[in-house]
């Protein structure tokens, strides 16, 4: 997993996940995605790997990071914020050519015998990646690793093979004593009971939704927000990313409010070609 670019993994033996898709059909109910028609398909799929390829018998989760120097946050009066995943290349398209090195490397070449998993297939990744001891779900609902933080994307392989030893999940919580996150967010998004309300929150309305047009007043977010987990004490320590791939792309301070006001569709998909900011202009 090293060797092709992962900072952090693990093995999760495959069985049904019935205590997070229990969790993840309550938040539904709540009212928590109304808009996200995909959360809403698949449920048995995402929490049980053996529907997604016949005969699963494990999953490997890998983890890496991808913090730079816009994630911690930026100057106080700039009100043209881009989330910093969103700087570097597009992290699917990298995590799957990674996987497909992993799969390689562990002699896999039959098609039936590996999945390969990167957000769009209904996986639960942020719950196999806690069963893989990568981390927790912190407060902010993303997976936080304690030497990494939580800057980190996810990916995933489903094998039919059987592993000689499986991970120990994370067992420990690190955000007891902190909300932080809560305090932090500019809508309230996040409950305390750790729900995050995806019609309030920035980063789906201006990433999965597209609903939002560049709001430069309130909060300042183009593209995606990072506001949960600039805060994050477990951030503050993490390195920055290693893996060269990583690298960012956009200089998110090149471009001022009269840009972000005035670019058309057709400018943005040529400028942010490769990157995940490249989707706000192929609504
Ligand atoms: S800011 Fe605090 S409560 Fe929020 S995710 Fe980080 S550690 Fe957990
Ligand atoms: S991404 Fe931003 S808006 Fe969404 S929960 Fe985190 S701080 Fe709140």
């Amino acid at each position: 997993m090293a060797s092709a670019g992962f900072d952090a993994w693990g093995v999760v033996r495959v069985e049904k996940l019935s205590d997070a898709k229990e969790r993840f059909e309550e938040w539904l109910a709540e009212g928590n995605a109304p808009d996200l028609g995909y959360l809403h398909r698949n449920i048995d799929k995402r929490f049980d790997a053996s529907l997604l390829l016949e005969g699963a018998r494990s999953v490997v989760v890998g983890a890496v990071s991808y913090k730079n120097g816009f994630s911690m946050g930026y100057e106080a009066d700039c009100n043209t914020r881009i989330a910093s995943y969103a700087l570097a290349p597009d992290y699917h398209t990298m995590l799957k050519d990674m996987l497909r090195t992993v799969a390689a490397g562990l002699g896999i070449s039959d098609r039936k015998a590996v999945k390969i998993c990167v957000d769009s297939t209904p996986l639960a990744e942020k719950t196999l990646a806690r069963l893989a001891g990568i981390g927790w779900i912190g407060r902010n609902s993303l997976i936080i690793s304690p030497r990494l933080g939580s800057f980190i994307v996810l990916g995933a392989l489903v094998l039919t093979e059987e592993c000689d030893s499986y991970s120990a999940p994370y067992e420990e919580d690190g955000c007891v004593g902190c909300g932080r996150c809560l305090l932090r967010c500019p809508t309230g998004a996040i409950s305390p009971n750790r729900a995050i309300n995806t019609t309030l929150c920035i980063s789906n309305r201006t990433v999965e939704l597209g609903s939002e047009s560049a709001d430069f007043d309130t909060h300042g977010w183009i593209f995606g927000c990072d506001e949960c987990q600039t805060c994050c004490p477990h951030n503050a320590t993490a390195p920055l990313h290693v893996n060269p791939r990583f690298d960012t792309l956009i200089n998110p301070t090149d471009y001022d409010s009269t840009f972000w006001a005035n670019i058309t569709p057709e400018e943005g998909k040529t400028l942010f070609e490769g990157t995940p900011l490249v989707r706000k202009f192929k609504k």
